[in-house]
């Protein structure tokens, strides 16, 4: 295995073996690795810092101070994300583990989601039923509620690379499959649809990645952070309608589960910027055909130009879509 192979040993990181890479990204790498003390299995983000050696600084003088720059912005947010992390404890987020800080690295210890990214789930199986789809989204919802309402955090980065799951053991199948839909003959056969106690199914989902992430409520005082006598008033509106920048992601989260396909999408950044900008989307038939009107109500809420109209995390969870009781599994402590 060439991915085995290549696994780097670094130093400070004795207390860990390398198992696997989980994920790729700009400035870091996460592996799935075993704790030698605990003998548990834990994930590990490595983020590079970047150390500039002498013969480099004397390079290019912009080239130097862009690289610096580089490093603090890193510093920064590498550092943001640990602090709003250690304050966070709930059964729908990946839960910090430990941070460790060697001279070339930040290594993030996270608690490892065996199941992958949700974004995986749905190349693999093209599109989620309702049912499913409310049993992941709910999950998510249950984390933004903890985040907006106890923590004043909002994540500002959920999508469905950052939601993860854990596996859940293979039961015999309870419920049926959507009717066929175009393109369905190249799908898995039918034995692996995924309805969430079939195969491959989903379990707990966890939300990842908190580097994006900000706190904009005072815990304590339910207020918005400093102090609101001398604030603008465009500082009091921004943080208080910041949090449904995570309700708009949700919305383009459910929509992506029940289609396959995501609400806003163009080859061209700059049409696609626009379309996102005037909320141009559409329930494309015949794709969205079969799906409920609830479900689509709900997306409706929720992908809604203006921040002041959207859905709340406490109204979408009152939403009918959302109370309807599905056939999977609870999932208990
Ligand atoms: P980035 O800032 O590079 O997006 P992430 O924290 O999102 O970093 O991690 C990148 C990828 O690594 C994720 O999309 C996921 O595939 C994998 N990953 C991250 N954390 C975990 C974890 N705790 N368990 C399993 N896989 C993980
Ligand atoms: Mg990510």
């Amino acid at each position: 295995n060439l991915a085995k192979q290549r696994l780097p040993s670094y130093e400070g990181l004795e207390r860990f073996k390398l198992l696997d890479k989980l994920g790729d990204g700009a400035f870091s790498n996460v592996y799935k690795a075993l704790d030698l003390e605990t003998k548990e299995k834990v994930a590990i983000k490595a983020v590079r810092k970047f150390e500039l050696k002498p013969q480099q600084v004397i390079y290019i003088y912009m080239a130097v101070i862009i690289e610096k720059d580089t490093h603090f912005l890193l510093l920064a947010s590498v550092l943001k994300e640990v602090q709003i992390m250690r304050t966070i404890k709930h059964p729908n987020i990946v839960q910090l583990k430990g941070f460790i800080e060697t001279k070339g690295y930040y290594f993030i210890i996270l608690e490892l989601c065996e199941g992958g990214e949700i974004f995986h789930q749905i190349v693999r199986f093209t599109y989620f039923s309702e049912d499913l789809a409310r049993h992941c989204v709910r999950q998510v919802a249950e984390a933004i509620q903890y985040l907006h309402e106890e923590k004043g955090v909002v994540h500002r980065d959920i999508k469905p690379e950052n939601l993860l799951f854990d596996p859940i053991p293979i039961a015999p199948r309870t419920s049926t499959p959507p009717p066929m839909q175009p393109g369905d003959d190249d799908k898995e056969d039918e034995g692996e649809f995924i309805d969430g106690v079939g195969g491959g199914g989903i379990g707990r989902v966890k939300i990842a990645d908190f580097g994006l992430s900000k706190v904009v409520w005072d815990q304590n005082t339910q207020t918005p952070c400093g102090t609101v006598g001398y604030t603008a008033p465009e500082i009091v509106k921004d943080e208080r309608y910041s949090k449904s920048v995570d309700m708009w992601a949700l919305g383009c989260v459910l929509y992506t589960l029940l289609c396959g396909f995501p609400p806003f999408y163009d080859e061209s950044i700059q049409v696609l910027t626009e379309k996102v900008a005037k909320g141009q989307y559409t329930f494309l038939s015949p794709w969205w055909d079969p799906i409920s009107e609830e479900a689509k109500d709900l997306i409706e809420h929720l992908l809604c130009i203006d921040p002041e109209e959207r859905y709340t995390i406490k109204q979408f969870m009152k939403h009918p879509w959302m109370r309807t009781s599905s056939s999977l599994l609870k999932i208990t402590e």
